[in-house]
């Protein structure tokens, strides 16, 4: 049987926020939690203890009642797995730290296997750089050959790893592995990943965030008598698009992408047509408003990519300023705004010069 101890009594100090950084939430999930689904999804754990601070103890018991027990721990990362120890019942044991959510079933294997066979597995990988042992600001060692850099998950046999916790006299060791070095056994590495970077500054948590995609489409009618705006850049052309707004028909696409991607419903849902606050709306507003809710959510847009069907005006000159502009609105550079514009050959309502369309996916990072 094995047992997990997900180390998240951390303050999480360097990473700046004003509260735990495991507790920070992306894409509706927690780091920690991302973390516990990272063991969990293998099938290879059989226990899971997690180890929270006292003050994120109800926190930590929200998300993970039923799924983990929920251990208080100590002031160093050593007083707290020795508190997480006490309740391992499984005869292996792996500790990871809770920041480490980019673990993947391959290490966790490799961790595993190298407990069964040599008694521990200290997961590593081969420093690319040369490391330098450092003391009052001088180099006293460089090892040049056979560096690694320690990771975890690390895994040890329960009882000795329990044993070798009740003979230490000091709490300051930097991990599990140097505490089992000095009691029991050299330790054994087994093969980690370079991705597997713990958490640490707020910029390491951008790698969190996946690129999201959206579809945007939209229509509008040609009438006489209106303006033509695409992009926010008046055209002139004898029609113009008919809508309860400016009917702005690309930026319309944009925002819809936009919002899909966050699953954020659609304009029509935020900005409805029987509220008088939109009735000829510039649309280039109602797009900061869309970028303002993708902010709220951690994203921003990266890229647009749009065709604007249409049989008349030709729009090959009104390009440029069209990207331009967008791209402004967006605060992207301009080639990250890519307009393309069609004729459907005199077909369907396009053709007929009816209305306009507009298809535009965006990503979003
Ligand atoms: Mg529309």
């Amino acid at each position: 049987m094995i047992s997990l101890i997900l180390a998240c009594a951390g303050k999480g100090e360097r990473a700046g926020m004003n509260k735990n950084k495991l507790l920070v939430t992306t894409d509706g999930l927690t780091v920690a939690e991302k973390t516990f689904l990272a063991f969990k999804n293998t099938g290879l754990i059989d226990e899971y203890i997690v180890v929270a601070s006292e003050g994120d103890f109800p926190s930590f018991n929200k998300i993970f009642n039923g799924k983990a027990e929920i251990v208080v721990g100590g002031n160093t990362r050593f007083l707290s797995v020795r508190n997480a120890l006490e309740r391992v019942t499984g005869d292996v044991v792996l500790i990871h730290d809770g920041a480490r959510p980019f673990v993947n079933e391959k290490i966790i294997k490799n961790c595993i296997e190298s407990v069964n066979e040599f008694g521990s597995g200290i997961t590593a990988v081969k420093s690319v750089d040369t490391v330098a042992v450092e003391n009052n600001g001088f180099i006293v060692d460089e090892l040049k050959k056979n560096a690694f850099t320690v990771q975890t998950p690390q895994g040890f046999k329960t009882e000795e790893i329990k044993k070798a916790f009740s003979l230490a006299t000091r709490t300051d060791y930097p991990d599990d592995a140097s505490v089992y070095a000095e009691f029991i056994a050299k330790p054994h590495l087994s093969e980690g990943d370079e991705n597997n970077v713990k958490l640490t500054f707020k910029k390491d948590f951008s790698a969190l965030k996946t690129v999201r995609v959206g579809e945007g489409f939209d229509c509008h009618r040609l009438e006489k008598g209106r303006k033509l705006i695409l992009g926010g850049v008046e055209i002139p052309h004898e029609k113009g698009l008919l809508g309860h707004s400016d009917a702005d028909v690309l930026t319309h696409a944009v925002m819809d992408a936009v919002l899909s991607a966050l699953s954020l419903r659609d304009i029509g849902y935020h900005f409805p047509d029987s509220d008088q606050k939109y009735k000829d709306a510039d649309s280039m507003l109602l797009l900061t408003e869309v970028l303002a809710m993708a902010e709220e959510k951690g994203y921003a847009v990266s890229q647009v990519s749009a065709v604007i069907m249409a049989e008349k005006p030709k729009l090959s000159e009104y390009i440029p300023q069209i990207t331009e502009n967008l791209a402004k609105t967006l605060g992207v550079p301009a080639d990250c705004v890519g307009i393309g514009a069609t004729t459907l050959e005199g077909l369907g309502l396009v053709g007929s010069e009816e209305g306009i369309c507009v298809h535009a996916p965006v990503t979003l990072t």
